[in-house]
């Protein structure tokens, strides 16, 4: 496996619930091995939560969900496509749920490095009116054509400052946000 910069360790969620194609979780979590590797898979469509990400076998055999929280983190990180992340199966328990039955639980480490980029060309360029400006403005300021705020933001999936409008902004400041996160789980 190649070098790995950050390392989280979890849980599965939902793993004593059955699969939309009728299979059950506990039986695809028997079939498990510590040191088995699995693919995180965004779930686009779950109603739910839009963030969710479901936690699969190589065989596309879905073991259960990341809980909400860390979900948050991962979508990002895999929506901007500049993480390399590996997932490994830790850690395969019993434990009993709120009905007093014995269940398969399954814990995992999920390796990242963030993939560095070259600095792309971009114009600068009002983010309502397409004004071409001079250079990035360091802060919020009126674009000199429209007068429309317009907000200097680093987006995270091109690592480039760009020029936003309000909404955006505050997008990118989120996205940025749960990205800085991710670095709490640096290996040391
Ligand atoms: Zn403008």
């Amino acid at each position: 496996m190649e070098e790995y910069e950050y390392i989280y360790y979890t849980n599965i969620v939902g793993v004593t619930h059955t699969n939309d194609d009728g299979s059950d979780r506990q039986k695809i979590i028997k079939k498990c091995w510590v040191g088995e590797t699995l693919n995180l898979i965004r779930d686009y469509e779950n109603p739910y939560d839009k963030n969710a990400i479901k936690v699969c076998r190589e065989s596309g055999e879905q073991l259960g969900y990341l809980n909400k929280d860390v979900a948050e983190n991962f979508a990002v990180a895999i929506d901007i496509e500049r993480y390399k992340i590996w997932v490994e199966i830790k850690e395969l328990s019993k434990f009993r749920n709120e009905s007093g039955k014995k269940v398969r639980g399954c814990c995992i480490n999920i390796m990242f490095n963030l993939i560095p980029i070259q600095a792309p060309e971009i114009e600068i360029v009002c983010p309502h009116c397409n004004f071409k400006l001079e250079k990035m403005p360091a802060r919020k300021r009126k674009c000199p054509n429209c007068e429309k705020d317009i907000y200097p933001r680093i987006d995270p999936k091109i690592a480039w400052c760009v020029l936003v409008d309000e909404k955006r902004a505050n997008e990118l400041d989120h996205q940025s946000r749960l990205l800085r996160e991710l670095e709490f789980y640096k290996k040391r």
